[in-house]
């Protein structure tokens, strides 16, 4: 197929060995961190490419399509995309897709590690050995909670957060709530999840995770005046996108102690961190690598790969984006 398409930084072999089948032929910049948006264009404007695979740190709006005309298909390599203007690129008629269903074992998992990172108080314990601190038995050291008994708050029960329901309600005896704005009959025949409006979870949960897409209706969804109706003893989780929780906010509730910790995999200003929240011990934090497995990266590869052929060969994409 004579197709050319760029892909902004590396992704697995999966996708590129489906593209060379194919006979499409690709560049790749060159970057080992996220291209600066002047860099973003200067790659788009090397060639008439026909397609382009991105990442969720390329904004990809006007000034960008205008970069690469001839580019009628963005796949971008992931299941958010909130870094396109999609009004822009349906005015346009460009196509832009993402990856769903690729990851959500990863980012579930990642959830339920930083739930036990927090519960179990695993970070600070490790940093105390790690510096010599221990001493031998102590039986007030590093008291926990249990997740036993608790009610877990899931916002947002779509693939990540069902997934994230299944395995606590197959590996432990927790009560499970979530919220949505469209029920999702599975969570609630299968796993006896209840469904409450997100105010309900947020006054009656012990632990809140979050996985809403970040747009309008979700922008510091949780923010200063619903951190205040949380239970002291609740922990936050976020492994959705940054700006769903007002992280100013989030450190002073956690520094006034208003709830117990937070565990963080994506940041509101990525990938700047608020100040203060690095000097927190009852906080987790990890560098947006919730979805880091290699059969999840191999996935994602696989289905940007797909939807560009799918575009080219049928002039229709998998998994559109555009409403
Ligand atoms: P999904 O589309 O299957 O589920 C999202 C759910 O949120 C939907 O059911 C939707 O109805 C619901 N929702 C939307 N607005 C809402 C609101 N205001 N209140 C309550 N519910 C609302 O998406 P998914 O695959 O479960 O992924 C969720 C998000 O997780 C993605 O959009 C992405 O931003 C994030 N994500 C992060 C990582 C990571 O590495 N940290 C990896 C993958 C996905």
């Amino acid at each position: 197929m004579d197709k050319k398409v760029f892909i902004t930084r590396k992704i697995p072999e999966a996708g590129l060995n489906l593209l060379k089948e194919k006979g499409i032929s690709f560049d790749i910049g060159n970057y080992k961190k996220p291209l600066t948006r002047k860099q973003l264009i200067k790659d788009l404007k090397q060639k008439p490419y026909d397609g382009v695979i991105s990442f969720l740190t390329d904004n990809l709006d006007s000034e960008v399509f205008n970069a690469c005309p001839t580019a009628k298909v963005f796949a971008n390599y992931s299941v958010g995309f909130n870094n396109v203007d999609l009004e822009e690129a349906k005015r346009r008629g460009v196509e832009v897709t993402n990856t769903p269903g690729t990851s959500e074992t990863a980012v579930a998992e990642h959830t339920i590690a930083l739930i036990f990172s927090l519960t179990k108080r695993i970070v600070e314990a490790d940093e105390f050995m790690r510096k010599g601190k221990y001493k031998g038995w102590d039986p007030d050291l590093f008291i926990g909670t249990d997740l036993n008994g608790k009610t877990i708050g899931i916002i947002g029960g779509g693939r990540i957060g069902t997934k994230v329901a299944k395995m606590l309600h197959n590996g432990f005896n927790v009560n499970i709530l979530y919220s949505d704005i469209t029920p999702n009959k599975e969570l609630e025949e299968s796993f006896k999840v209840i469904r409450k409006e997100t105010a309900d979870i947020i006054k009656e949960a012990d632990i809140i995770t979050l996985h809403v897409p970040l747009n309008e209706s979700t922008k510091h969804l949780i923010n200063k005046d619903n951190l205040k109706q949380m239970k002291k003893t609740a922990i936050l989780i976020n492994t959705s996108r940054g700006p769903v929780v007002d992280e100013k906010a989030l450190v002073k509730a956690l520094k006034e102690k208003q709830i117990s910790g937070a565990a963080l995999d994506v940041f509101e200003f990525e990938p700047k961190l608020t100040k203060g929240l690095t000097k927190l011990d009852n906080v987790v934090l990890t560098p947006h690598t919730a979805s880091a497995s290699k059969t999840a990266r191999d996935m994602m590869s696989l289905v940007a790969a797909q939807n560009i052929i799918s575009f080219f060969e049928t002039g229709k994409v998998i998994n559109s984006v555009i409403k």
